[in-house]
């Protein structure tokens, strides 16, 4: 990797850093300050590597809205409010489920992720900054495999990324649990010191800081469309967030245009 000359002025990351209060005052920080160090990026997936104003991740939810209707026989209106109750106190609808009642998560896993995938769109710029990453690439996801492998095929990301670890990889423990991160970087061999996360929701950043990841957030560009619960969004940036981004794009291109292969500025 050719390293810019001391004297370069670095690109900040200002451009594509999001008004999230508490965020403005790390738009100017050197890049190569924080991120040198790193060789194993960490993704997630989901309102990570697409945006949350896209139509997928609502899909997802309704067909688990829709999956937990037949297993329980309640209403629509009592399901949503089982299911988002089970969402926020157990990482996931599916953390609730097993705990709850034991469920075999494969048939749920299969269920709520037959999704219709055909109007998302390649996002190429996005699939150039990843590659030009130095180091390994990797998405930690609370999904399935087969889901992250069928979306990042239809983003145009199909040979980027070295590997997925998923839900069923965790043992079923979702994020933010430690025992996720930590089946995570024992599979992978992964030192959180010299890795980076980026994430959408803010407390499943909590453990990669305390673990030393540089953590970045990434969320929606004023005014889009949000389909989060508002308990997933950011409203201030917390300590354990180093960066907030609502552009993920030009923050990766920034940073790779100075710790990028063949970075050259
Ligand atoms: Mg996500």
């Amino acid at each position: 990797m050719n390293k810019p000359p001391e004297s370069s002025k670095p690109p900040a990351l200002g451009d594509h850093v999001a008004a999230v209060p508490g965020a403005e005052k790390f738009g100017e920080i050197d890049p190569r300050a924080r991120f040198a160090h790193v060789d194993t990026w960490v993704f997630d997936l989901d309102n990570t590597l697409y945006p949350p104003h896209s139509d997928l991740w609502p899909k997802i939810d309704d067909r688990m809205t829709v999956f937990m209707c037949h297993l329980f026989g309640l209403d629509g209106l009592s399901t949503r409010a089982l299911q988002k109750y089970y969402y926020q106190r157990h990482g996931t609808t599916l953390r609730g489920l097993i705990d709850d009642y034991g469920l075999d998560p494969h048939a749920f896993l299969e269920f709520v992720h037959d999704i219709d995938r055909s109007n998302i769109e390649p996002n190429l710029t996005l699939a150039g900054a990843i590659a030009a990453l130095p180091g390994r690439r990797l998405i930690l996801t609370n999904g399935s495999r087969d889901h992250a492998l069928r979306t990042c095929e239809r983003l145009g990301f199909a040979d980027l990324f070295e590997d997925v670890f998923d839900i069923v990889a965790s043992n079923l423990f979702p994020k933010p649990d430690p025992q996720a991160y930590m089946l995570f970087f024992e599979r992978h061999g992964v030192d959180p010191a010299r890795a980076a996360m980026f994430e959408d929701i803010t407390r499943n950043l909590l453990v990669p800081h305390e673990r030393g990841m540089v953590t970045t957030l990434v969320v929606p560009r004023e005014g889009a469309r949000d389909h989060r619960d508002p308990w997933e969004t950011a409203r201030q940036r917390p300590p354990h967030v180093d960066f907030v981004t609502d552009d993920l794009d030009g923050f990766l291109l920034t940073l790779t245009a100075v710790v990028g292969d063949g970075a050259t500025a």
